[in-house]
């Protein structure tokens, strides 16, 4: 028999089912759909994902270094794979190798790219980042049909999409400058339209934009964090209900599983892990657990989240370690070693969601789910 690990993962697939036909109910069956499996698929496990959602109905898959994009090729995954983020010089020539598209910014990388395909007679895809006011990657206006002409120049490149990025949608119910950055988008498209350019896929929706905007819609949608069943924000959720609109449902995949590694009483006034910041106000029967901020579990948790055994809320006491937490589970009758732990997810009634740690560490549930430890096995349900 397998052994049983001391933490683990699970991905709940019939609810990453679920989130994957509510986008694409939204968007039609003739959009794209771009799944973002980045960041080791928001923590929840990159080849896990890919080969779900790609069943699903996912039509691409993005990733955000070469690295990711070489590992699916590697795993057979032959969809269309597009690198959202930077591509080095050097990584340029494994990009056409592994037919991988490519989002472009920089005249240097169109140069390279050029002799490479002349040499090996081959062809990239290339999505040209417009920008639009993120001011992170993107080529401005004023350049963009210059930058369009130099891709033109190679017959190995070839000039597939167009794309930006909504700097402040999420983090607002004022949506006027997301407005700013899509009329922005769409001047543009057009103005290279009009000089005979074909933009075969324009690309700009994020989850928010999809939940909230049908006009960025375009040719694809790229969705991320909804798709993991997790509101990109409270506000997104809130925009939605002021449009006056049901808000779409989605369902939470992950959860974060662990065991009791110790079950111990301790007097009152006996102080607890690293700089004595917790002291026992009575005497106290603590939960030890394998696991810290080396997982992933936040230092910011320290004596503020808590976790659930046999559907309970045992609090955490102290500083998290680097390996270990510690719990108050003195009035949870029967806890034994080896108990199951929920860090994550729902147990015996109760549940503890990515939102509800973001908001203790004072963060967003983007950073609580990403920075899941990768080694930590992923099964899936
Ligand atoms: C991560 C990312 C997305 C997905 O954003 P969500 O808010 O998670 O949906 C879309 N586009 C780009 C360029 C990204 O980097």
């Amino acid at each position: 028999m397998k052994t049983k690990p001391m933490q683990w993962i699970e991905i709940d697939s019939s609810a990453l089912t679920h989130n994957i036909h509510q986008f694409r109910r939204l968007i039609g069956k003739n959009r794209k759909l771009l799944a973002t499996v980045k960041a080791n698929a928001y923590g929840h496990g990159i080849l896990e994902v890919a080969k779900i959602v790609l069943q699903e109905g996912a039509d691409w898959l993005g990733v955000h270094s070469i690295d990711e994009g070489i590992l699916l090729r590697q795993k057979k995954v032959n969809c269309p794979i597009l690198v959202l983020g930077y591509v080095s010089n050097d990584e340029l020539e494994q990009a056409i190798k592994y037919n991988l598209r490519l989002t472009v910014y920089n005249p240097e990388t169109i140069k390279r790219l050029g002799s490479l395909t002349a040499q090996s007679r081959r062809k990239i895809r290339l999505h040209v980042k417009v920008e639009t006011g993120t001011h992170r990657q993107g080529i401005r206006e004023e350049d963009l049909l210059s930058f369009v002409e130099k891709i033109q120049r190679f017959p190995g490149l070839i000039l597939e999409g167009m794309s930006s990025h909504f700097a402040n949608i999420e983090d607002t119910k004022d949506h006027s400058y997301a407005r700013f950055q899509l009329d922005n988008f769409k001047k543009s498209c057009k103005k290279l339209e009009e000089d005979g350019i074909a933009i075969p896929i324009k690309h700009i929706a994020c989850t928010a934009a999809t939940i909230l905007f049908p006009e960025t819609y375009f040719d694809m949608v790229r969705i991320g964090i909804g798709m993991y069943g997790l509101w990109p924000s409270k506000e997104t959720y809130l925009s939605c209900i002021l449009q006056n609109r049901k808000p779409i449902q989605l369902k939470p995949v992950l959860s974060w599983k662990t065991r009791i590694a110790q079950i111990k009483k301790i007097p009152k006034g006996a102080y607890v892990g690293y700089g004595c910041t917790f002291r026992a106000t009575r005497e106290t029967v603590l939960a030890v657990l394998p696991i810290g901020y080396y997982d992933g579990y936040s230092r910011d948790f320290s004596s503020v989240s808590y976790v659930l055994i046999k559907g309970q809320r045992a609090p955490v006491c102290g500083r998290v370690a680097m390996d270990f937490i510690m719990t108050d589970v003195t009035d949870i009758p029967d806890v034994k070693l080896e108990d199951e732990v929920v860090l994550l997810g729902e147990g015996g009634g109760d549940s503890i969601t990515a939102d509800d740690l973001a908001a203790l560490a004072v963060t967003i549930n983007y950073e609580i789910v990403t920075r899941i430890n990768p080694r930590i096995p992923r099964i899936i349900l």
